[in-house]
């Protein structure tokens, strides 16, 4: 069994309105050929609700996802899109109010999260909070920069999440994107951050560390960027996934046709034919680490 945790369909609209945003069509009926093709046999389908990136994506949103999903339920797993700010940007707002309307229409969990704030902001407390009270498990886009990204914003090193992680004990957190996997090499440069470091991992950098420490944080090792954290070093890839096989979760975040298999497909067979994981490792990162984050 294998469970992506991360892609995205496109929303039904005008062929006119993908050309002019120079965007290709990516149904779910499309995600089921693609998920065939490669041997997937289910995936979570993460809406994009936030400003940051909702039109300029234009990724399907929390209701669409929920009705394409629904068309598919064996197959495929909705998310729901909660952005801080919405319920009247009050951090006292009952979100889980939000999180039960949406849990009980079939969403399993949160994202992916990218409104662009301080991760220790008062807003992110509450849905932090609420995810925790309501067992919805979040993935998050991680980013450094104030302007020009998206995602939860944090500094090197993660400071705010490890902060988080610790007021936080019963709300999962699921690390994703290049400022999250850049800590995976100690060396994390403030200018960097945002790309695909090639240098090779020297120092076991901070996400080992919060790992170790914090069994409510969860990585996606989707993307380029979960992968070229995986590939940087290939000896500490693999030590990577062995030690923290309770804690990762396979990802493609695919969002478009027509592409080549993304590389962490081969990536996590290759580790499991050639030994560097065990059958049990492969089994927690396809898909028994998502069930149990899911089913608590
Ligand atoms: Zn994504």
């Amino acid at each position: 069994m294998i469970i992506d945790v991360h892609t995205h369909i496109t929303p039904r609209m005008p062929q006119s309105l993908f050309d002019a945003l120079n965007r290709k069509a990516f149904s779910a009926t499309t995600l089921l050929r693609t998920m065939d093709k490669e041997g997937i046999d289910k995936s979570v389908v993460l809406p994009l609700s936030n400003p940051e990136n909702r039109d300029m994506y234009m990724v399907a949103g929390s209701l669409e996802t929920i009705r394409e999903c629904a068309k598919y339920p064996d197959r495929l797993i909705p998310f729901y899109n909660l952005d801080p700010r919405g319920m009247l940007c009050d951090p006292k707002a009952d979100l889980g109010a939000l999180m039960r309307v949406f849990r009980d229409a079939g969403c399993q969990g949160i994202g992916e999260i990218c409104a662009n704030m301080p991760i220790t902001h008062t807003l992110y407390q509450n849905l932090f909070h609420h995810a925790g009270e309501e067992k919805m498990p979040m993935l998050f886009h991680f980013t450094g920069r104030t302007y020009g990204a998206y995602g939860v914003r944090d500094s090197v090193h993660l400071p705010g999440l490890e902060k988080m992680l610790k007021q936080f004990p019963n709300s999962i957190f699921i690390g994703h994107g290049p400022a999250f996997w850049a800590e995976m090499s100690w060396d994390v440069e403030r200018l960097t951050r945002e790309s695909y470091p090639k240098t090779p991992i020297t120092k076991e950098g901070r996400i080992w560390q919060l790992l170790d420490q914090y069994p409510n944080l969860y990585c996606d090792v989707s993307a380029g960027s979960g992968y070229n954290a995986l590939v940087r070093t290939p000896e500490k890839g693999f030590e990577f996934l062995k030690k923290y096989s309770k804690q990762i979760l396979f990802g493609t975040d695919r969002f478009s046709p027509g592409l080549p298999p993304p590389p962490i497909i081969a990536l996590i067979s290759d580790a499991l034919k050639n030994k560097h994981i065990t059958k049990k490792d492969y089994d927690n990162i396809t898909h028994l680490n998502f069930n149990k984050i899911t089913r608590r």
